[in-house]
């Protein structure tokens, strides 16, 4: 990992060099979208695209942060964060150190500064990388052991899921964190969000001659914006009228005794796509298991089918991203992530790459949308310590 551009920040900041330098890395969730805070079942792959911080520890309780992109540098103490304060970006970083404070984890004061390679608000996760970086120094930093190994870096998602849902104000589930500090390189993610349980799952895609393909839409989406909160509540509300704790307890045989108990469509929709969608993560792990990648592709097209016209959180570019890919030769393609704008992911054969990016580019340009960007990733390592 470069180190150098954050290093080169807090020294501007600081005028002394950092005690040490931590990523984290964005993610694709392959499939399983809205089943997180749903009890179900997601797998996510880490990005090679990383958040680094430069961190060192401060003794007065103040955290002085600088991110590049955002001019500002902010200070503030410690003691002062909680639910509503800081506002704007340093929410994602100061809720951090704020959830490990609750979490009875005898955390101080921070210099940190922040380089990311991880677009903002393309859906590829650069809230919870930041997170996770921030979280990761701290649990160095402070000497709380929780990058040591899986359960250590579980409760160091759990901080980092409050720092989002409570600090920064987003209602998203866990697998965004979960994918930043459990994920293994070269595999994909089986996370089980009942039980907490993460199964690294092999997904080397060169060894198939098959490329992931991302494209970024740049249509951006807003979690913040009540869209994802709304989606979530009416699980919420369909799990209590069906008298489970979450949807999970919902299984594919049961699904349409469970539709014919909801009081309306909508209900009804949402229900029917977090049903069939943990369903579908079951079917890509044994997909992969068999190396049947064509089964795997086929679970992706109706993963996006669901979430276009059941869950409804595509957009038109997400659609004429994914079905452009499958007119030009891609096995599956979906968009990842929350939705409502974000990114797409597209299996494809390695050597029709760089022809779907264009083709992508094309579809868009003549839809008069915004240039979109294109880039294959493979599956990277979770947050570290790297200097
Ligand atoms: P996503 O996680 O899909 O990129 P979110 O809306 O969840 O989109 O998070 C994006 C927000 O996270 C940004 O608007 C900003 O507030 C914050 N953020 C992410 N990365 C950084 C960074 N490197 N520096 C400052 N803020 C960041
Ligand atoms: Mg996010």
């Amino acid at each position: 990992m470069d180190t150098t551009g954050a290093t080169e920040r807090y020294l501007q900041m600081t005028g002394r060099s950092p005690e040490g330098v931590w990523s984290a890395p964005g993610r694709v969730n392959l499939i399983g979208e809205h089943t997180d805070y749903n009890g179900g079942l997601a797998l996510p792959i880490a990005l090679p695209q990383r958040t680094v911080v430069a961190a060192g520890r401060r003794d007065d309780g103040m955290l002085r942060v600088t991110s590049a992109g955002f001019r500002r540098v902010v200070k503030l103490a410690l003691d002062d964060v909680g639910p509503g304060t800081p506002t704007g970006w340093t929410s994602y970083v100061a809720g951090v150190p704020w959830a490990l404070r609750q979490a009875g984890y005898d955390v101080g004061g921070m210099d940190l500064a922040i380089t990311s390679q991880v677009p903002l608000g393309a859906g590829l996760s650069s809230s919870a990388a930041l997170e996770c970086a921030v979280g990761a120094a701290l649990a160095d930093l402070y000497g709380l052991g929780l990058l040591d190994d899986d359960a250590g870096r579980t409760t160091l998602a759990a901080a980092c899921v409050r720092a989002e849902n409570e600090i920064a104000g987003a209602s998203t589930g866990g697998l965004d964190q979960a994918a930043s500090l459990r994920c293994r390189a070269g595999h994909a993610l089986l996370l089980d969000c009942r039980d907490g349980s993460a199964t690294p799952v092999p997904f080397d895609l060169t060894e198939q001659g098959l490329t992931l393909l991302v494209t970024d839409t740049r249509a951006p989406h807003s979690l913040v914006d009540g869209q994802y909160a709304a989606r979530r509540r009416v699980c919420e509300e369909a799990a209590v009228i069906l008298g489970v704790p979450t949807l999970r307890e919902i299984s594919l045989p049961d699904l349409d005794g469970a539709l014919s108990r909801l009081p309306d469509d909508e209900h009804r929709r949402r229900v029917r796509h977090v049903v069939t969608e943990t369903a579908r993560v079951e079917e890509v792990v044994a997909a992969l298991e068999l190396d049947d990648w064509v089964r795997v592709g086929k679970a992706f097209v109706l993963s996006h089918a669901s979430l276009r016209d059941d869950f409804e959180v595509t957009s038109a570019e997400l659609d004429l991203a994914v079905d452009t890919a499958l007119a030009h030769g891609a096995l599956g393609a979906r968009m990842t992530g929350g939705g409502f704008g974000g990114s797409t992911i597209a299996l494809v054969p390695a050597e029709r790459a760089d022809d779907l990016a264009s083709e992508i580019e094309r579809a868009f340009a003549d839809a008069r949308m915004r240039a979109p960007v294109s880039f294959p990733v493979t599956a990277s390592g979770p947050a570290a310590r790297d200097a």
